[in-house]
């Protein structure tokens, strides 16, 4: 059985001053594309008991991409293997009234995984400087105060997000994030074949084919985002999306290298505990 360690360090970014996307391959398969090593995935359950065991740590996977990019699989891939009560996944799309009527974090504030929990976000806050940026109508629906809508408004939310991540590992919650990079044909092809299958119909989005041409200002908007975001603390993950298996390789090879990180080990049951048990291991051999 393959182990999922290491797998994702080279895809890792700890420091985004001088990220450059073009450089990053979304074709990269680092040689394997293979099915069955998602069995490594036994190795993201055991954490998950000590996590959840111990209820010091929140794990936050943060899932950012395009559509069809795979934050769904990816979200799926990670679950599989998960005792469901320890895991959530929240889907943020188009904000409700309720949710323009309050500052850009407070939806996705709500459902932050508690000690103990890992929580997965198909897109989060940081569509505030992604969509929102590509399309500035958006913005302007947002009603914010005109006069604090300014040029710099960018910078602001990048500060905001550094210093919200910040917080929120100082407070015991890791927070790593993905971008799952897909190429620009490969985005093609992959709606053309929704368009295509009567099954996946549902799932498209007539909007994507204009987010399709608008796909130098994404871009421009990911590499920026990766720049201003990426800390050691909460690092970027940029997933060679191109690949569906390897992406979902290489995304729980980064959340178990993350999370043995924070050293969990086995709890200790206490003495007491322990006798207990021995007294009920000579119940059960004596009957
Ligand atoms: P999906 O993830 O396919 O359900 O699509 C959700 C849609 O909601 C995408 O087109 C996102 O760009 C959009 N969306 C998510 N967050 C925001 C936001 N804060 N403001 C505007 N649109 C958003
Ligand atoms: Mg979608």
């Amino acid at each position: 059985m393959m182990k999922l360690n290491g797998l994702a360090r080279r895809y890792r970014v700890d420091d985004g001053r001088g990220f450059r996307l073009a450089v990053w391959d979304p074709g990269d398969a680092n040689g394997l594309i293979d099915e069955t090593s998602a069995q490594g995935l036994v190795q993201l359950s055991e954490i998950q008991e000590r996590l959840c065991a111990q209820d010091h740590w929140a794990v936050l996977l943060i899932l950012q991409g395009m559509d069809t990019a795979g934050k769904g699989s990816a979200a799926r891939y990670i679950m599989s293997r998960m005792e469901p009560q320890g895991c959530q996944v929240t889907a943020f799309g188009r904000p409700s009234a309720e949710e323009l009527d309050h500052d850009f974090m407070w939806r996705t504030t709500r459902h932050l995984p508690e000690r103990g929990r890992i929580g997965i976000f198909r897109r989060s806050y940081y569509e505030e400087v992604l969509v929102v940026r590509v399309h500035s109508d958006i913005l302007g629906n947002q009603r914010l105060p005109p006069k604090l809508v300014t040029r710099k408004i960018w910078k602001e939310r990048f500060e905001d997000i550094n210093a919200f991540e910040r917080y929120l590992t100082r407070n015991g919650t890791l927070v790593l994030k993905f971008f799952l990079n897909l190429s620009k044909e490969e985005h093609k092809r992959r709606l053309l074949a929704r368009l295509d299958d009567p099954t996946k119909q549902w799932k498209f989005d007539p909007e994507s084919a204009t987010e399709h041409q608008r796909w130098d200002d994404y871009m421009k908007a990911y590499e920026e985002m990766v720049r201003a975001t990426a800390t050691p603390d909460s690092p970027w993950h940029v997933i060679p999306a191109d690949n569906r298996w390897f992406a979902l390789l290489v995304v729980a090879s980064a959340v178990v290298d993350a999370m043995e990180g924070l050293g969990l080990a086995a709890p200790d049951i206490g003495q007491q505990l322990q006798e207990r048990l021995l007294s009920a291991r000579a119940v059960l051999e004596n009957e």
